[in-house]
This record gives C-alpha cells, sequence and structure tokens, in this order.
C-alpha cells in the first residue's frame, strides 16, 4: 500500500489531528517528522478529547506504530507528561506502539527558557512564539549545539558532552539575557529523570523504517502547522524553524528514500491564524468574534484567541502548490453554517494592482482582500454523511473552492467526530 502525508496547507490549526485520527486506520505507521510541543493536534474519539503536541495521531489504534522521527524536536519531559495524560485515559503506550528515533535531537531545558527571555527581549517586536523552545533548539541543533536522543545509551559521552554545552549556554543565558546559570547538577537531574523515562522507547527507528518499508507497511507523515510556517517557503520571520511541506517528510521520519505517493492537505472552510505576522484576510470587530466563538478558535497549546478570516484562495492555492497536494480535507465546514452569505478573498491588491499570487512576504503587509460571496445555506449540516446530502449551497462552495485551489477536496468534515465527514 502506498504512503500518505497529512499536511497543513495554510498557518497551521487547519485539522490536521481529526483527519490523522481518521485516516490512521488504513496505515501500519504513522511517523512525525517534523516540529515539537508548540502546536497541538485535537483530537476527538472514543478514549476522550486530547490535545496532542509531540505524540503521533496514530497513538490510539490498536496495531499502529507510532515514531517521532529524526527532525522532531525531541522535548522529553512534556512527551513524557502527555503519555501520562494520554494514558490516564486508558490508551495504552508501550515500546511497542511509540518509537523515538535515536537521531532526534533532544530539546533541552534552557531552550524553553532562552525563548521566554528572547520574547521578552523583543517585547512589542515579538514573533508571538509559543515559548515551548523551538527556535533555539532548532538553531542549536544546526549549530551542533545540542545531543541526540541515543546519546543517552552512552552515559559517560553524554556527561561530557553536556558539560561542554553547559559552558557554552551560561555564556549566553548570563551574559546575554542576565539569568541564572544552569548548574550541571540541575542539568544532570533533568537527563536523569526523563530520560531513564523514555530510553526503553528509543530505537534506531530508521532501520526499523528500512525494514518496515521493504516488507510493504504503509506509512503516513504526520506534519505540524502549516506551508505558510514553513521555514523556506512560508510569511518569513513569522514562521516556524523547521519544514513543514510534505517535501521533508521524508528526510524528518528517517525513511529519505520514501516517495509518499498520497499528499492530503488540509484546509479550512475558513481562516485562522495565531501569533504575530501579515494575514491579509483578517477581520475584527462583531463578525471575527462571531466567527471565532461558532469555530471555537482558541490555540489548543496557549488557549490564545486565534485571529479569524474568510478563506483565503490566493494563500490556499500557494499552499496546495508548496506542499504538492494531491487531495484536500477541507474540514470545519459546518461552522459556515449561520452566515447568511460566504464571504471568499478570491484576490490581493498589491501595490494597487489585483493579483491572486501570493506575493513576497515584504509585500504582505501592504496588501488587501479582494472579498466576493456566495450564498450561505443557513441549515445545520453536522448530520450529513454524503455528498448528495449537503444542501446545494454547501456543495457550490465546495465546487468553487476546488476549483479556485486546483486541487481535488476528497474529504469533507462537518464536526470534529472521528465519522462527520463525507467522502467525495
Ligand atoms: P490541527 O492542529 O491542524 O490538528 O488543528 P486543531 O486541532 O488546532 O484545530 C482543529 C479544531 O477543530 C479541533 O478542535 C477539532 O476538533 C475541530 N474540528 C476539526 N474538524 C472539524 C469540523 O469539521 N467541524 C468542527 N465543528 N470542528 C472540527
Amino acid at each position: 500500500m502506498s504512503n500518505c502525508a497529512i499536511v497543513g496547507i495554510n498557518w497551521g490549526d487547519e485539522g490536521k489531528g481529526r483527519m490523522v485520527d481518521l485516516l490512521t486506520g488504513d496505515y501500519d505507521i504513522v511517523v512525525r517528522n517534523q516540529g515539537g510541543g508548540n502546536a497541538g493536534h485535537t483530537v476527538i474519539n472514543e478514549y476522550g478529547k486530547f490535545g496532542l503536541h509531540l505524540l503521533p495521531s496514530g497513538i490510539f489504534r490498536k496495531g499502529v506504530v507510532n515514531i517521532l522521527g529524526n527532525g522532531v524536536a525531541l522535548d522529553l519531559e512534556n512527551l513524557w507528561k502527555e503519555m501520562e495524560e494520554v494514558r490516564s485515559k486508558g490508551v495504552e503506550i508501550t515500546p511497542e506502539n511509540l518509537m523515538l528515533s535515536d537521531r532526534a535531537s533532544l530539546l533541552l531545558p534552557w531552550h524553553r527558557e532562552l525563548d521566554s527571555l528572547e520574547e521578552a527581549r523583543l517585547a512589542d517586536k515579538k514573533y508571538g512564539s509559543t515559548k515551548q523552545g523551538i527556535a533555539p533548539f532548532y538553531s542549536d541543533k544546526y549549530q551542533k549545539k545540542t545531543v541526540m536522543a541515543g546519546e543517552l545509551m552512552y552515559p559517560d559521552r553524554l556527561r561530557g558532552r553536556l558539560a561542554d554545552l553547559l559552558e557554552w549556554k551560561n555564556l549566553t543565558l548570563s551574559g546575554v539575557y542576565g539569568a541564572p546559570k544552569v548548574t550541571m547538577d540541575e542539568l544532570m537531574a533533568w537527563v536523569d529523570e526523563y530520560g531513564e523515562k523514555l530510553k526503553p522507547f528509543i530505537k534506531d527507528t530508521g532501520r526499523w523504517l528500512r525494514n518496515a518499508a521493504a516488507q510493504g507497511k504503509s506509512i503516513l507523515f504526520e506534519a505540524q502547522l502549516g506551508a505558510l510556517r514553513d521555514i523556506d517557503y512560508g510569511i518569513y520571520p513569522y514562521v516556524t524553524s523547521s519544514n513543514t511541506i510534505a517535501a521533508y517528510a521524508p528526510v524528518g521520519s528517517g525513511l529519505p528514500s520514501a516517495r509518499p505517493e498520497k499528499v492530503v492537505g488540509v484546509v479550512k472552510a475558513y481562516s485562522t491564524c495565531v501569533g504575530e505576522g501579515p494575514f491579509v484576510c483578517e477581520w475584527f470587530g462583531e463578525a471575527a468574534e462571531k466567527l471565532r466563538s461558532a469555530g471555537g478558535e482558541y490555540g489548543v497549546k496557549t488557549g490564545r484567541p486565534r485571529r479569524v478570516g474568510p478563506i483565503d484562495i490566493v494563500a490556499t492555492r500557494y499552499g496546495v502548490e508548496t506542499q504538492a497536494a494531491t487531495d484536500l480535507a477541507l474540514t470545519k465546514l459546518d461552522i459556515l453554517s449561520y452566515m447568511d452569505r460566504i464571504p471568499v478573498c478570491t484576490k490581493y491588491i498589491v501595490d494597487g494592482r489585483e493579483t491572486d499570487e501570493f506575493p513576497f512576504p515584504a509585500l504582505l503587509d501592504g496588501a488587501k482582500p479582494v472579498i466576493e460571496y456566495l450564498p450561505g445555506w443557513k441549515s445545520d449540516i453536522s448530520g450529513c454523511r454524503s455528498w448528495d446530502e449537503l444542501p446545494k449551497e454547501a456543495r457550490d462552495y465546495v465546487l468553487y473552492v476546488e476549483k479556485a485551489v486546483g486541487c481535488h477536496i476528497t474529504y469533507v468534515s462537518v464536526g470534529p467526530e472521528r465519522e462527520a465527514y463525507i467522502m467525495r
């Protein structure tokens, strides 16, 4: 069976967790290939409601093997806490169904601290970090200034490496930010506590995946955030510090030879954006508040109100191209049911000229949206399970988006529950 990547088309929070939870039933393995605990996937199933940050969404399916690949920012402390929380609701997590790549670099306690110190320094110029240490972590990874999970198996070497890192990092903590230095005892207490707990899960997952692929096992790659947050292709600098695009999935998973034949891009039926940065079709005031509360648009990790607006065709088409999506999942269509007419941002006006091309980030600040309207359906569609059951206006909206962004909408989601969707 072929491999599949599930990715975000926009700014994140498109409902990827819900789609991975739905589709994991068709795959043997689910791999998280980038990012860390800075975003959240919401999954609702027979065990309850979960905000997953690091655990792959396949953790709820019996027989599915879940892997955190080498591209992930491996935060042992938060991962352990998340595992305990999920286990407390009756979900089994063992080294049989969760594996951590020995090549995943460790997010250390000072990464989170540095994130907060830097956001505080930036004050009103901040990027809107979730303060999970992701940017300091990836900077250090590429400076070769952290350790890999597999190094936990070699305590003497590990201690020496950490001592060197500590000496270097304390120069920044105290010299740049005036913060207290971290002691070796504090660092080792952390490593001992969480390293010991998670050691049984650490494996050569690259080799394991190569064997699994040779046996014909199918893999679902689960990404975090969306195309517009990609470090190379997003709205830099308001991006995350890793590649959120499907092309990175093989690299960050541990199976660089993989070619996901199917790329499911997840798009919300309207736009949301967390944190700072340009957001061309943003709504304010009463209309925004109405959409935000209808859609429950508050961050899974931070509880922050999300910025909202109509679907952005310009950004979405760019996201589809960047992700090389073969199929789309349009989520939260049910949220638009209250609207008399459905707003769509069809073009931007940049430097006084209309364009349907997503512009270079520096031009986004001055861009203005061109809004058109489609008829609303004004009825509850959350119980619809087939295309024909959807009101004509809702079908027309789906068909409009599909044509405008140039990719088949294969799944239409009309509720957060696993079965609340329509397959086309
Ligand atoms: P992710 O990070 O891309 O997984 O997205 P989030 O989990 O942050 O946001 C998606 C939210 O919308 C979650 O609360 C989901 O349970 C919910 N959701 C997903 N699809 C639908 C849908 O079709 N309708 C409704 N009403 N809620 C949905």
